[in-house]
């Protein structure tokens, strides 16, 4: 499976980079650690004539705290520093946990916190060769015009499948886009479509840089659940991030987001309430909110693993979570 050829470009400040991205968009590509665009390259899932590397770019590393107390993670730091940093890790456990598990160590070390939230959704019948994709017929997310997980649908249902980025859902995060009109903040839910062949909701020329954690979500415990098949290196199946804080006033603060069971990653409405009603109980009963978790979670047949067997799972780990962080 050998790389196509394309025109690498290395630019040195981010403005440079947005305008290659701009102007070359449409037959280009962003680099970044490259462990999941290298590969799909081979895969012939994409042949750009162009890529735009943005290791070279300085200021896009490092993590930081704002004059408000906030967080700021540069879009080009590495997923183990995410896991390792000590601080980090003290004030937001739930980040480190899920960077923690994200591929291998070698990959962790190549891969970024921006490539992990801006990576390709996957499906069993798209990330695969050519031959392979060929042979069992093309799909509507690349050369075909059905879909094999939902015939009959014009949806494509491959499943975004990224762990940091319901942690930062849980962790109430928002990202930072520079493009050509200049840098906008927007939550970062708001980054993602819902549809399976444009999961992205990028402008034309805007580059992920910067990721912010309110401090307000610092200190709140946290558990990263997930379910894959070799737990050494590989995605998500089902996995889901909890972010819980009992308040002095005995309420409870919590947010809870799932991956690799939807087209983007799926924050969970009315938890709160929810949780609210289950502690009211003696002993607290959570069924209402492990049910709501399910509800949520819409796995379809785009791995080896049933979806039936990946909606068990999701539940057993909304249980556990819960549990984990009330006890
Ligand atoms: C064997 C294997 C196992 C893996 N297991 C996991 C796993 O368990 N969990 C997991 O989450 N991931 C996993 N991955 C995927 C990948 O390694 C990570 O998601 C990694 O964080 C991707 O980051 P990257 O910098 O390498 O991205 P790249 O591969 O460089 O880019 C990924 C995509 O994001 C775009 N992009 C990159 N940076 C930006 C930016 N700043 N702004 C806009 N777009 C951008 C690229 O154009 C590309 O489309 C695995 C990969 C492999 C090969
Ligand atoms: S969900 Fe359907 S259209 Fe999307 S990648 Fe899978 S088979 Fe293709």
């Amino acid at each position: 499976m050998p790389l196509p050829a394309f025109q690498l470009h290395r630019p040195r400040e981010l403005a440079e980079a947005v305008a290659l991205w701009a102007e070359r968009g449409a037959a280009g590509k962003l680099l970044a650690g490259g462990t999941d665009l290298i590969p799909s390259l081979k895969q012939g899932l994409f042949a750009p004539d162009h890529l735009i590397d943005l290791g070279a770019i300085a200021g896009m590393t490092g993590i930081s705290r704002a004059a408000n107390g906030d967080w700021l993670i540069g879009a080009m730091t590495r997923i183990h520093e995410l896991a390792e940093d000590p601080t980090l890790g003290r004030e937001f456990p739930l980040l480190a946990a899920a960077a923690a598990q994200i591929a291998s160590p070698v990959l962790r070390r190549m891969g970024t916190l921006g490539g992990n939230l801006c990576l390709d959704t996957r499906c069993l019948w798209y990330n695969q060769s050519y031959l392979w994709r060929q042979s069992c017929g093309f799909c509507l997310k690349k050369d075909g015009s059905v879909c094999h997980v939902a015939p009959g649908g014009r949806r494509c249902w491959a499943a975004f499948s990224a762990d940091t980025a319901p942690a930062l859902l849980a962790l109430d995060a928002g990202v930072e886009l520079a493009g050509p009109a200049g840098a906008r903040w927007l939550p970062l839910a708001d980054l993602y479509s819902g549809a399976g062949d444009h999961p992205l909701r990028l402008g034309r020329g805007e580059i992920l840089s910067r990721v912010r954690l309110p401090a307000a979500a610092a200190g709140m415990r946290g558990s990263y659940q997930k379910f894959r098949i070799r737990n050494s290196i590989d995605y998500p199946l089902a996995a889901l991030a909890l972010a819980l804080r009992r308040e002095a006033t005995g309420g409870v603060t919590a947010r809870l987001a799932l991956t690799a069971l939807n087209p983007a990653p799926v924050l969970v409405a009315g938890l709160e309430r929810c949780l609210a009603a289950a502690l009211a109980a003696d002993p607290p009963d959570l069924t209402a909110a492990v049910q709501l978790v399910n509800r949520a979670a819409k796995p379809l047949s785009t791995s080896t693993v049933p979806s039936d067997y990946r909606r068990d799972m999701v539940q057993l780990q909304a249980r556990r979570a819960l549990e984990a962080c009330l006890a």
